[in-house]
């Protein structure tokens, strides 16, 4: 049993002891390279089919529409740059303000080779305008690359109805769902989805492996020089461990999901009420309707987000002040400035991530020392 109580999944996730049963074969006397024509290898390249079998099926995707990658970074940046290498004629595109570097630091070295990318704007509960994005579509536009959850504050894209409109124009359409998987029923064909990235270590998997869904009939261009592997489209030796982990995280949560959401949706409403009843001026950022279950993202008037942090972490409770690849940093958040919030009530962003592990027990113990903490550091502020 870990000494604390953990409230970070949209950072990371433990990975579930199924998975890792499912993992240790391929790391101990399955270790054969997938290339390989022999018995060792061919006994990995099983393991590694069935794993997209298994993942294509949470998409309801085909297998040969499944890459896999190191994760939800080079997912994104594969796509980005894997579409504007095969399409050298059209230079627009589209995003959102709210991306993951992971998005937006792609776009912009593409900007700076000359390309056009345009920036929709968001509401202030960091949602897109669907019928907005529609109306930014041009002949010379490449893809639109909006993500399917926030990673901060939880918020849920029209992620359908860009599909369409993206669709209905001819325009590919990318979508990052490395915070959605597993949260919310995703389904590439209904949802008219050409390109989605996805991270294993998001979703009770292993780190370091994640997939790039690529559907047919799409190309794009391959940025990684290498091998041949996954038909061409991802050059480098395969992580079976990492992809038989993958597949079995991806079944196992998706198959829970139904269940496991609305569990979470209690806890959260829960906790949010709380804090809310017991603390003034602590306001719930992102939207009531269109949130990841299990995401809630507070800030806080005159406290700051990274000692909030720290004083919950000396008890033991782990959360994040905002996103956990900007931490350190003491600029606001561009997510929390694309949606208008004020610097100064932007500072004191805390977000709170339930996963499985999280019961009642914990969110009573996390609803008392947050609030005790706020009224702490509210108080030596004052002093
Ligand atoms: N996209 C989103 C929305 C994320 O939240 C993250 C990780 O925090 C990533 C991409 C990057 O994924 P990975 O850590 O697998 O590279």
């Amino acid at each position: 049993m870990n000494s604390f109580i953990y409230l970070d999944h949209a950072a990371t996730t433990p990975v579930l002891p199924e998975v890792l049963t499912a993992m240790t074969p391929y790391l101990t006397e399955s270790y054969g390279n997938p290339s390989a024509l022999h018995q060792a290898g061919q006994a990995a390249r099983s393991a590694v089919e069935y794993a997209r079998l298994s993942v294509a099926r949470t998409l309801n995707a085909d297998p040969s529409e499944i890459v896999f990658t190191s994760g939800g970074t080079e997912s994104d940046n594969a796509a980005i740059f894997g579409a504007a290498l095969a399409h050298p004629d059209k230079r627009h595109l589209i995003t959102s303000p709210v991306e993951h570097h992971a998005v937006s630091e792609p776009l912009h070295t593409l900007e700076k080779q000359g390309y056009e990318i345009e920036i929709v704007p968001v509401d202030r509960y960091g949602r897109v305008d669907a019928d907005y994005v529609g109306s930014r579509l041009r002949p010379d536009t490449l893809l639109v690359s909006i993500m399917y959850a926030n990673n901060e504050v939880g918020t849920i894209q029209p992620v359908s109805e860009i599909g369409a409109l993206c669709r209905a124009a001819g325009v590919l359409f990318h979508t990052d769902a490395v915070q959605a998987f597993g949260k919310l029923p995703i389904n590439v064909v209904a949802q008219n989805i050409d390109m989605l990235s996805i991270s294993a270590h998001k979703f009770y998997g292993p780190k370091g492996i994640g997939v790039l869904y690529v559907r047919q009939g799409v190309t794009i261009h391959r940025y990684q020089q290498g091998g041949e592997q996954e038909r061409g489209r991802r050059a480098g030796t395969l992580n079976v461990p990492g992809i038989v982990g993958l597949g079995k995280a991806a079944t196992l949560v998706c198959n829970e999901m139904p269940v496991e959401t609305e569990r979470l949706g209690k806890l959260s409403s829960y906790l949010i009420e709380r804090v809310q009843n017991d603390c003034a001026d602590v306001y719930l950022m992102g939207s009531t309707t269109h949130r990841v279950p299990g995401n809630v993202h507070f800030c806080v008037r005159g406290v700051e987000g990274e000692s909030l942090l720290l004083a919950l972490d000396a008890k033991s409770i782990c959360a994040s002040a905002g996103a956990a690849c900007s931490a350190g940093s003491v600029e606001p958040s561009h997510v929390l400035s694309a949606m208008g919030v004020d610097r100064e009530l932007a500072r004191g962003a805390l977000r709170i991530s339930l996963g499985r592990a999280t019961d009642q027990a914990a969110i009573e113990k996390a609803a008392a020392v947050l609030t005790q903490s706020i009224r702490d550091l509210r108080a030596l502020s004052m002093a």
